[in-house]
């Protein structure tokens, strides 16, 4: 069955590439209507935004989401990671500015948040995304890949020049909890070689040593160093998560990525809707609904009763 949260989760903080401060709202919603962000701040045109593929006009540094009134709500990747690993399928989300708070730079504030406020069960049946066949698409040595499996799975790769990363790969199946136990504390990184450019361009303003990790040729910045050895590789597979959920349902087949990055995994969910016979809706059972990245995880202990 499909969920959503027992009551309403407030969060404030700043944008990472705005800088702009920001209050955030998540609200329960009803069974069918999915995760769609509200921007209060907007008035005289539509302030609703719903979290879809077809949403994305530009997906480069972060995930961006447009409605036809031109509203935007930027940096919504972490956040959107964070519902579906915590197994929130409905959410009304409100915020007074254009950017998701950036917090510490993962999705582990957001779940923490979430799992404390509890889970509610509704009546209506959870449909997936069943991968057929296997969709691709690629941009010189990066490639995005979706492929057939019995349950969603992330193999990811990277290859950074800088010896604090450098070459990191990670596989996942994302059953029983996976996601809250390796991923979700993954915070966002960037080399330092980037930062000016990106501050030029009007990005990473609201970026710090402590909600983000920066690298410099083989130094970690960040005070306390790394989360896990390989933060950077799990911090793309969390991405990648986030960036899936913009499907509208949860995908059962397994996600490649190789030097893949937001916009990536857009086209690659373009090119999979682009192909009806490459996908088919499936209605989740009871065991396939317990494959999923939000079930197993802290479910029995926050989900109360209806
Ligand atoms: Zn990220």
């Amino acid at each position: 069955m499909q969920t959503t949260l027992a009551k309403s989760v407030a969060f404030s903080g700043v944008g990472l590439h705005s800088g702009a401060p920001v209050e955030m709202h998540v609200h329960p919603a009803p069974a069918g209507h999915g995760i769609v962000f509200r921007r209060t701040d907007v008035t005289g045109v539509n302030p609703r935004v719903p979290a879809l593929w077809d949403k994305v006009p530009n997906a480069t540094l972060c995930t961006l989401i447009e409605n036809e009134d031109g509203v935007q709500v930027s940096t919504i990747e972490h956040l959107m990671a964070a519902l579906v690993g915590a197994g929130i399928h409905n959410a009304l989300i409100e915020l007074n500015a254009g950017e998701v708070p950036i917090l510490d730079g993962s999705s582990a504030p957001f779940v923490a948040a979430f799992c404390e406020a509890g889970l509610r069960q509704l009546a209506g049946e959870l449909r997936a995304i069943r991968i057929l066949k296997p969709v691709e698409v690629r941009n010189g040595a990066a490639v995005a890949r979706l492929e057939p499996a019995a349950s969603l799975e992330i193999d990811f790769r990277i290859d950074f020049t800088d010896a604090a990363i450098g070459k990191q790969s990670k596989r996942l199946k994302m059953a029983n909890g996976a996601f809250v136990r390796e991923l979700m504390d993954s915070r966002t990184f960037c080399r330092l070689a980037d930062v000016d450019a990106m501050q030029e361009h009007g990005l990473a303003l609201g970026g710090t040593f402590e909600n983000a990790v920066v690298v410099d040729g083989d130094k970690v910045l960040s005070p306390g160093g790394l989360r896990h050895a390989d933060e950077p590789v799990r911090h793309k597979m969390l991405d990648a998560l986030g960036d899936l959920a913009l499907a509208g349902a949860p995908i059962l087949g397994r996600y490649r990525g190789n030097r893949a990055g937001h916009a990536m995994t857009n086209n690659l969910l373009r090119a999979l809707f682009e192909r009806p016979d490459a996908w088919c809706w499936e209605t989740c059972s009871p065991a396939q609904a317990y494959s999923l990245p939000g079930a197993g995880v802290c479910r029995a202990e926050v989900m109360v009763s209806a």
